[in-house]
């Protein structure tokens, strides 16, 4: 069965522009910082724009040039960090290489660190304290489950790729003694071995490594809960564009062996922008405590 992470995420920024709408006062505010022409930046920022504006929360875009020295872009963090009016900031990644992206991240203020990448932040989620932002992709994963009534206690689950932003992340959360935790979690890279093995012994498998159709239905256990978080450019000369988006998974292979699967696109993509208009409210919350 599908799980469909567009509906799921539509369910999701109604409730929150509801709760926006019924503010009395200020509204929400995310300030996106966008360094250098990178396109798919260009459109992941667009997106997550026109997502804060669906549901009432006021966006400010920061574009600066790729150019930009590290010196002044911490200062616009700083800028906004001082600033009350401002609930969330992210600054899209990656940066130009010139720029360290740790500093950058360490410049912005925990508490409108919606992005939850701030070292304060992955402490917080590692220790399990919950005051902490947990990172988009992460929580919108852990978010469907829960709504499709997935239980992940006592599960096997095996997370494939170890990034900052999604598979430490994620193996975190899976690990904790809370309500969405007490997995058995097991954690694949590049550099693993027998990992066919460690597939068929899971019953969820989540995957972001950015491979198209990495994971083939050979490997999975028959009625194993699939998610795939990657996103991946493929050649099609059927389409107007040229290409075509898919995950990491084979997808018609594997969605006939699973439990439930998420399609891409429309399965974590949208449960990622769900979860960065939540975490801005949640911030807006917390500043007006
Ligand atoms: P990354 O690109 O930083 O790193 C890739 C990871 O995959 C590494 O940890 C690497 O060890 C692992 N890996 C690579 N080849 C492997 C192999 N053969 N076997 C096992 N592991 C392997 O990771 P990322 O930034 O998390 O991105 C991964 C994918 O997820 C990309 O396609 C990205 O576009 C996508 N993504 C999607 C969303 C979303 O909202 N849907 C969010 C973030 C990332």
């Amino acid at each position: 069965m599908l799980i469909d992470g567009k509906a799921i995420a539509a369910t999701i920024q109604k409730e929150i522009k509801d709760t926006i709408e019924q503010l009395p006062g200020r509204k929400p505010c995310l300030a996106v910082i966008l360094v250098g022409n990178h396109a798919p930046s260009q459109i992941y920022v667009r997106r997550k724009t026109e997502a804060c504006a669906e549901v009432g929360i006021i966006s400010i875009k920061r574009e600066l040039p790729p150019t930009i020295a590290e010196d002044h872009l911490l200062q616009e963090v700083k800028q906004l960090n001082n600033d009350p009016a401002v609930d969330g900031i992210l600054v899209q990644l990656p940066l130009p290489y010139h720029i360290n992206p740790m500093h950058v991240i360490n410049s912005i203020d925990p508490l409108k660190d919606v992005d939850g990448f701030h070292p304060i932040n992955v402490g917080k989620l590692l220790s399990g304290d919950r005051d902490g932002f947990i990172p988009c992709t992460p929580l919108g994963i852990k978010v469907m489950l829960e709504r499709m009534e997935v239980e992940v206690a006592g599960k096997h689950v095996l997370v494939i790729g170890r990034s900052n932003i999604v598979g430490k992340p994620m193996a975190a959360l899976l690990m904790q003694n809370q309500s969405f935790g007490n997995a058995t979690v097991t954690i694949a890279h590049r550099h693993s071995t027998q990992l066919k093995q460690l597939c068929q012994m899971s019953d969820i498998v989540i995957i972001a490594i950015g491979k198209p159709h990495f994971l083939t239905a050979d490997m999975v256990k028959e009625g194993a809960v699939i998610i795939d978080v990657g996103i991946n450019k493929i050649a099609d000369s059927s389409k107007k564009s040229g290409y075509r988006i898919v995950g990491d998974v084979d997808f018609p292979n594997v969605k006939k062996k699973c439990r439930y699967i998420t399609p891409v696109p429309g399965g974590v993509g949208p449960m990622t922008i769900a979860m960065l208009l939540q975490n801005t409210l949640q911030s807006f919350q917390n500043q007006d405590e």
